[in-house]
């Protein structure tokens, strides 16, 4: 049977996100709205087609293959585009182009297999990310079971808000996994994210059941969850339900906020800031002090 998804983008020789060379496959689709999400065109199942106002010098090319007769601004007509991609190929500076395109399954996987020399002498592979790779499970499925097959290694970056019983198999093939941790509070979490972190806190003592490396991540978000309780909290929590687990804090950015021009979409306004280094470092120093190892793979 045929097995195709919606795929935001596959970045191959990214060395952040796992060991060694690898390829990231972003999948589209996510349960929580992170107010600081980076990755809004990543949010829903569909495909869609992007606007990069700057980079556009009105050339009109895109308008004459456009079976909306849709102008340059894609934004002030966006909710006529059937996101067909037909600009995106005649665009000729990339102002026009694909964020989210549904692929084939086996497409993915030939793509993947021109970077596996790559990942073997590099000690790297596959890593999943998103959006929420968990949320599309049949194309993570068939995926990841292939890779399996072709003894590759693999990643999964995860909000860890899943069915841990419908993704357990797809799991069990990973070598790393990265989880979220966004927020402690119950309240917070869902002030900020759009759902509670139950399922999240539940999924981390799970992940005992599985034998993969499982690194937990928390996006320090200045004003959101810096404080000291926040992290203190989570840490103990990771070391007293997932004591295999180590832990990674990651700063705050805005590289995001230009996609949110792309697609049209509000940028949230809240009052978000990066934590500077010896803050972070302070706060890295509460989670070896609940007896938690770091992690740095940025
Ligand atoms: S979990 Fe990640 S992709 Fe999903 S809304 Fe939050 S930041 Fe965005
Ligand atoms: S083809 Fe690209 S550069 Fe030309 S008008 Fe359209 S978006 Fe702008
Ligand atoms: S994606 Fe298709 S419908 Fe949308 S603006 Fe481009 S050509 Fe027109």
């Amino acid at each position: 049977m045929a097995v195709d998804g919606y795929v935001m983008q596959l970045q191959p020789f990214s060395v952040n996100d796992g060991n060694g060379i690898r390829t990231t496959i972003f999948l589209a689709g996510c349960p929580l709205r992170c107010k600081w999400c980076s990755n809004p065109e990543g949010l829903i199942r569909s495909p869609l087609v992007g606007w990069y106002e700057r980079r556009c010098t009105g050339c009109g090319a895109c308008s004459s293959v456009c079976p909306k007769r849709i102008g340059c601004n894609l934004n002030q007509n966006r909710e006529e585009c059937s996101a067909c991609g037909r600009c995106s190929k005649v665009c000729p500076t990339g102002a026009r182009t694909n964020m989210v395109s549904l692929l084939d399954a086996d497409t993915i996987l030939s793509d993947l297999q021109r970077d596996e020399i790559f990942y073997r002498y590099s000690g790297g592979g596959v890593t999943f990310s998103g959006g929420e790779a968990t949320a599309q499970p049949a194309l993570l499925d068939y995926l990841s079971s292939k890779l399996y097959d072709r003894n590759i290694s693999m990643t999964l970056e995860s909000c860890g808000y899943f069915e841990f019983e419908k993704v357990k198999d797809i799991l069990a093939r990973m070598d790393l996994i990265f989880m979220d941790l966004k927020l402690f509070d119950d309240c917070k979490h869902k002030q900020y994210t759009g759902v509670s972190n139950q399922c999240i806190l539940n999924n981390i003592r799970h992940l005992a059941e599985i034998s993969a490396a499982v690194i937990i991540r928390i996006p320090v978000i200045g004003g959101v969850n810096n404080d000291e309780q926040n992290i203190r909290l989570s840490a103990r929590y990771v070391h007293d339900n997932l004591p295999k687990a180590k832990m990674e804090l990651l700063p705050y950015h805005t590289l995001g906020t230009v996609k949110y021009e792309a697609i049209g979409m509000p940028y949230a306004t809240e009052d978000f800031y990066r934590p500077t280094p010896e803050e972070l470092e302070h706060l890295k120093n509460i989670v070896r002090a609940e007896g938690v190892e770091l992690e740095d793979f940025r």
